[in-house]
């Protein structure tokens, strides 16, 4: 579903990618770990198409379209779907409006027919329900005042509300106490887990992974993945660290 190949990307002329290989199959969910300074943002921003992210070398494939050609919206339009480990604040815009006006612009790219603000705000209820979100955050302005915990459950209620087929969440777990953190994991479960959708998890917590469940783990370093496995790799990083096992990889 979603094919990487040598990704070589820099921001200002420094190269953090180096080389990024790294397929993720329709049904299935794809954890990155990795430490800090690696490029599991920067491989975040560069599917998203964030500006400044220059590519150099290599390709990216998504569902059988060249993801780089495409502009930002058109990316989201085709079903592409960024968490930021770092959301950023809307003052002046509330929340439904906000999602509102994303999910109808996307549905417009893909002719379908706007939701009415009744049929929409059905939608949000629903979903600000299976994260345990207020509604009243909702009409709130977008993440203004909102704690890292609450920022990260309003992400996941958007992308309930938007439905992609394909989700590149990054550090969905930081700032979560464990309940949240269950929250948000069954979150993911619930609106990603299917047979034609597929997520790049980015987490650095064992926790996260205990709810979602990955169907396969890799481990970024230096920007370039260094080893994938399954859910059990995840494990030996916890209980290791990650020198053991890049000593390993190098070998
Ligand atoms: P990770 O998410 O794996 O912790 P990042 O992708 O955020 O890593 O960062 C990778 C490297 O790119 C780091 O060395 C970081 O300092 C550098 N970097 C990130 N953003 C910028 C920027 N805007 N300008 C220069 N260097 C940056
Ligand atoms: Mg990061």
């Amino acid at each position: 579903m979603l094919l990487i190949e040598n990704l070589h990307a820099e921001i200002d002329g420094k190269p953090i990618l180096k080389g990024l290989t790294l397929a993720v199959a329709a049904g299935e969910i794809h954890a990155i770990m990795g430490p800090n300074g690696a490029g599991k943002s920067t491989l975040a921003y560069v599917l998203g198409g964030r500006p400044g992210y220059e590519v150099t070398a290599g390709s990216v494939t998504y569902k059988g379209i060249d993801l780089l050609e495409l502009e930002p919206h058109e990316r989201a339009a085709a079903g592409l779907f960024l968490g930021f480990q770092y959301p950023v604040e809307i003052p002046g815009v509330s929340n439904v409006q906000f999602l509102r006006e994303a999910l109808n612009a996307q549905r417009k790219a893909r002719g379908e027919e706007p939701l009415s603000g009744g049929e929409f705000l059905k939608l949000a209820k629903e979903k600000a329900k299976l994260l345990q979100l207020d509604m009243e955050m909702l009409k709130r302005n977008v993440n203004v005042g909102f704690s890292g915990g609450e920022k990260k459950r309003a992400e996941m209620v958007q992308m309930g509300i938007l439905d992609p087929e394909f989700a590149v969440l990054d550090e969905t777990d930081s700032g979560l106490d464990i309940d949240a953190l269950r929250v948000v994991g069954e979150g993911i479960n619930s609106i990603m887990r299917d047979p034609a959708k597929g997520v790049l998890l980015i987490t650095h917590y064992q926790r996260l992974l205990d709810v979602v469940r990955p169907d396969k783990v890799s481990i970024l370093a230096d920007g370039r993945i260094v080893r994938t496995g399954d859910a059990d790799l995840a494990k030996r990083l916890e209980a290791e660290g990650y020198d053991g096992i890049m000593a390993e990889a190098a070998a």
